[in-house]
C-alpha cells in the first residue's frame, strides 16, 4: 500500500513537470518565434533559422547544459526553454523558483544579427523618443521604439500610477557586456529600457552570487509590468537572477507567454 501510494506521487510529480513543460510544445515555441521575427527571419527548417542577411543558426546543439551553462552558451531552444509567466500568471508578489530565469537566456548571435552586430550598426537605428518628459534612444528595428511609445501612452492612462518609477529612468542604449559576464546586455541593442534606478531592486545588490540568490525583492508595482507586458516586452523582475527595473522587447517569449497564458498558465 505504501509502495503504490509512493509510485503515484512519483508519478504525479513527474507527470505535472512535464505538464507544465508541455504546455506549449518546442514546435509551437519555434513558430512563434519565427512569427515575431519575420522581418529578421527568411526561413526556418529542422536544424536551422536563415536570416535575411543569408547567416543560419543552429536550433539546438543537442547538449545537455546546467542553467549556468546555458546561459553562457545557449542555442534557440534553450533560448525559448522557460516560460516567462505574465502578470495574469504569476502576481507580482510571487518569489522566482532558483534558476528560473525566462527571457535571460539568450544568442547572442542571434541577437546581434537582428539589431546590429556593433555600437556603430546600433547607433544608426536609434530614434528619440518622449517618455513622460524625457528623452530616450531606442532602436526603431523590430518596431521596438513604436513599441516602447505604446507602453508610454497606456501608462499615462493610468489614474493611480506611481510616476515615480517611470520618471529618471536608468537607461536605456549602452553597448556594453552584463555585468561580471561576457554575454551582451540587450541595452547593446537599445532594445531595453530601466526605471528609476532609486526605485529598483537586483540580485548582486542584494549580495547574491550566480546561481545562488537568497534573497528576492521588487517595489515596482503590477500596473507597469502589465502595460510593458501589453506592448512585447518582458520584465527583469521574474528572474531568480532579478533586476526589477528592467524591461526588455522580447516578442517571442511574450507571444509563447500568452499561449501558455491562454492554456492556464504554466505552474
Ligand atoms: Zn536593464
Amino acid at each position: 500500500m505504501l509502495r503504490a501510494l509512493a509510485i503515484f506521487l512519483i508519478w504525479s510529480v513527474v507527470h505535472t513537470a512535464s505538464a507544465a513543460a508541455d504546455l506549449v510544445s518546442p514546435g509551437e515555441r519555434l513558430n512563434l518565434f519565427e512569427e515575431a521575427y519575420a522581418g529578421a527571419i527568411a526561413a526556418l527548417d529542422e536544424t536551422h533559422v536563415t536570416l535575411k542577411s543569408g547567416k543560419k543558426i543552429l536550433i539546438d546543439d543537442g547538449l545537455r547544459k546546467s542553467h549556468q551553462n546555458r546561459l553562457t552558451n545557449a542555442d534557440l531552444e534553450d533560448m525559448l526553454s522557460q516560460i516567462y509567466p505574465t502578470i495574469t500568471c504569476m502576481s507580482i508578489d510571487e518569489k522566482p523558483v532558483r534558476n528560473f530565469d525566462p527571457g535571460r537566456i539568450r544568442n547572442d548571435t542571434f541577437m546581434k544579427a537582428v539589431f546590429g552586430q556593433s555600437a556603430k550598426e546600433v547607433r544608426k537605428e536609434l530614434v528619440t523618443i518622449d517618455w513622460f518628459g524625457q528623452k530616450l534612444q531606442v532602436t526603431r528595428r523590430l518596431g521596438v521604439a513604436n513599441a516602447l511609445k505604446r507602453v508610454e501612452a497606456d501608462l499615462r492612462r493610468i489614474k493611480e500610477l506611481d510616476t515615480s518609477f517611470v520618471r529618471n529612468m536608468g537607461g536605456t542604449f549602452n553597448w556594453r557586456r552584463i555585468a561580471g559576464t561576457k554575454r551582451m546586455s540587450v541595452h547593446s541593442f537599445a532594445a531595453a529600457v530601466d526605471l528609476n534606478t532609486k526605485k529598483a531592486d537586483y540580485w548582486r545588490w542584494s549580495g547574491g552570487k550566480p546561481g545562488n540568490v537568497p534573497k528576492y525583492k521588487n517595489r515596482v508595482p503590477a500596473n507597469i509590468v502589465a502595460a510593458f507586458e501589453k506592448h512585447g516586452f518582458i520584465w527583469g523582475g521574474r528572474w531568480y537572477h532579478y533586476d526589477t527595473m528592467h524591461f526588455e522587447y522580447r516578442p517571442a517569449i511574450m507571444a509563447i507567454a500568452r499561449l501558455a497564458e491562454q492554456r492556464g498558465c504554466a505552474k
